[in-house]
């Protein structure tokens, strides 16, 4: 019976599906084995084309006057007749809030041009200049200010006489710290610099069509995995981030929401920060969505930096000027990514951890990630360049996939949403020092796997050899061999209507298709008996007699009738909503199992039929469930495999 459900109201309680719950567990479909069964997605498939669009490249407008880079501030250009700069600082115990430094004016060390020959002619220029009083050879020609600035962000206003608007701009850079380069380095471990760079809402599925670029360097130049089982442990970006960086369900915490009454920051959190730190890294973390903070959106966020270098201040003095993913003449996701590349620059001789992610461009229109696919791998050219990738495990991956779109309706969609891109490349030393590591990593990449595994895999490369087991308690390391037979979406954290797993879903064997495939099956089989065409005299054409059963595979009932999450008891997105089950989009892509009958042998039988674009492919062997006994008497000896197949013409008792 297949399940209609959807007649029912908005809301189901979970106990609802365990009593109506049809879907057989199998673990084993033609010859693939494994606890679950992975969805193999096509980025491209039909069903979301739709939804995909090149936006072509970024345009940032605006004129960029000031530079920032190795604790020295340079602002030049023409007609500035005013510089003033402050320092971006976060007050002292305050997540939320901003503080500048008071301003310092740059004066100009142009050499002054001569006003012959200079075009300072205009009505306005000439306005400014006795408006402010200032001498001609500051306020036109060229200007050239300098300083160095010992911080990691400032703030530039501008004022120049062509515009009657200040040009304000902010820059980030490290500016290495003398207690960081003085941190002990404690022996043992993998000295791996770690770098993870998260793109928000990006499924694997979505980067591979928007990042084909990126994407190529990785695997081709970098030989990275991408892990085809990552998913997911929770809505939104902040359950996947603690799992990743605490090892702990977001439930499971200290009370941090701002909901609570009796909650509080979450400084006390198992923060993986700490551990690297402890052990003499240089830690960093960049969240650009301020707004939106993993942390701070509903949490309570950090009393304390949770890092040497913490950019939360700049992100929140830089949302003022953000203007369509650009800030000024800069694309938003560049200021990131060079702040990225200036802690690498700033402690070379110095492990480094850091996490910068990206939520501004890729967070709400799923296809403007695409302004990101060249600027990404040119960064990525850089760090390999300057040889940083040459001791560096580098993470680049989503959180989760899209969440509200129209895509998010379909099958594909929800599966997408579940699937979030990972890639994970290490250096050639490690591969050749480690060679049982990183084919475990290479297996777990075709396994089911989550964030949790990431931070069981960053603690053993803190205490390797030796595993810390005991700060383990959900997921392993992705370092050691996962064992598909056993691994579960239960097992792993995840719960049911957010696992991707397939299992075989009982449909109508009254459905056309169903016959349709039932009969390519028969068809196979004579055809596999009768390539011997004597073989024509002595077995019987099969016929299909009845289809007992039929299945589809399909993801877990929970995941197809989710809709979104709600508060409960437990945390902000724990309690659930279901609503109408979603389109299936992948009927012409799926795995169907079916059971039926042949005549005139009276033979059953199973097999797997995998449809790819409408087009039908068996997967496996056909099994024949009951016994055939000596059916096939008269070829059993010549030909032993057809034996389940030939039902002889002529019966036993009659051979000569
Ligand atoms: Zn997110």
């Amino acid at each position: 019976m297949v399940l209609h459900l959807s007649g029912y109201g908005l809301f189901y309680s979970s106990s609802h599906f365990q009593k109506t719950l049809r879907v057989k567990y199998v673990k084993q479909v033609g010859n693939y084995s494994s606890a679950c069964r992975l969805p193999n997605l096509n980025p491209f498939h039909p069903s979301i084309l739709e939804f995909v669009k090149d936006l072509g490249k970024l345009q940032c407008k605006g004129e960029r006057y000031s530079f920032f880079i190795n604790d020295l501030l340079e602002v030049k250009g023409q007609d500035i007749y005013s510089v003033q700069y402050r320092t971006i600082e976060r007050p002292h115990g305050d997540d939320f809030k901003v503080v500048l430094s008071d301003a310092t004016s740059l004066s100009n060390e142009a050499e002054p041009v001569n006003d012959e020959n200079s075009a300072n002619t205009g009505f306005l220029k000439k306005f400014w200049n006795a408006l402010i009083g200032s001498r001609k050879s500051s306020s036109t020609g060229p200007f050239l200010g300098k300083a160095t600035v010992k911080a990691d962000f400032v703030r530039v206003d501008v004022a120049t006489t062509s515009s009657w608007r200040t040009n304000s701009d902010v820059h980030m850079q490290v500016s290495p710290k003398e207690e960081v380069i003085a941190r002990p380095v404690k022996p043992g471990g993998i000295p791996l610099d770690i770098a993870l760079i998260m793109f928000d809402s990006t499924s694997a599925a979505n980067f591979k069509r928007k990042m084909p670029n990126t994407l190529q360097y990785l695997t081709k130049n970098l030989n990275s995995i991408l892990l085809e089982g990552e998913t997911i442990v929770g809505d939104g970006t902040t359950a996947q981030l603690c799992a990743m960086l605490t090892g702990i369900a977001e439930k499971k915490q200290p009370e941090a929401r701002r909901s609570e009454s009796s909650s509080d920051t979450v400084d006390k959190w198992r923060w993986i920060f700490r551990d690297f730190k402890q052990k003499g890294y240089a830690t960093l973390f960049s969240e650009d969505n301020s707004r939106f903070g993993s942390f701070n959106y509903r949490l309570h966020g950090f009393k304390d930096p949770p890092t040497d270098h913490f950019a939360r201040p700049f992100w929140l003095e830089a949302d003022k000027l953000l203007d369509n993913y650009c800030i000024g003449s800069r694309a938003a996701h560049n200021i990131s990514l060079e702040y990225l590349l200036s802690f690498f620059r700033a402690y070379k001789s110095k492990p480094k951890f850091s996490l910068t992610t990206h939520a501004d461009i890729s967070h709400d229109d799923q296809n403007a990630i695409g302004y990101v696919d060249d600027d990404l791998k040119s960064i990525l050219q850089t760090l390999e360049n300057e040889n940083f990738l040459a001791n560096t495990l580098l993470i680049i991956f989503g959180d989760h996939g899209a969440r509200f779109s129209d895509l998010r309706e379909t099958i594909q969609g929800k599966l997408e949403e579940r699937l979030p891109f990972m890639s994970i490349t290490l250096p050639k030393w490690f591969i050749e020092k480690y060679p049982d590591l990183h084919s475990n990593l290479v297996h777990n990449s075709k396994v089911l796997t989550t964030p949790f595994d990431v931070y069981a895999t960053l603690r053993h490369i803190l205490s390797y050899p030796s595993y810390p087991a005991g700060e383990i308690t959900t997921g392993e390391s992705l370092f050691n061999k996962i064992d598909k037979e056993s691994r579960t979406c239960e097992n792993a954290g995840v719960e049911e209507h957010w696992c991707p797993c397939l299992n075989l879903e009982e449909i109508s064997t009254d459905e056309p298709l169903i016959k349709e495939l039932a009969e390519f099956v028969v068809t196979f089989m004579n055809n596999l008996m009768f390539k011997n065409s004597h073989l024509e005299n002595l077995c019987h054409k099969l016929v299909l007699k009845k289809i007992t059963g039929a299945f589809r595979d399909m993801p877990s009932e929970k995941m197809q009738f989710f809709d979104k999450t709600r508060r409960d008891g437990e945390c902000d997105s724990c309690g659930l909503k279901f609503a109408g089950k979603s389109t299936n989009t992948l009927a012409d892509d799926t795995l169907y199992q079916l059971q039926f009958v042949t005549s005139p042998n009276e033979g059953f039988y199973e097999a797997s039929v995998k449809m790819k674009k409408g087009v039908p492919s068996l997967a496996g062997d056909v099994s024949r469930i009951d016994a055939y006994k000596d059916q096939p008497y008269c070829i059993a000896k010549k030909f032993p495999l057809l034996r389940k197949y030939c039902y002889c013409s002529q019966s036993p008792d009659i051979r000569s």
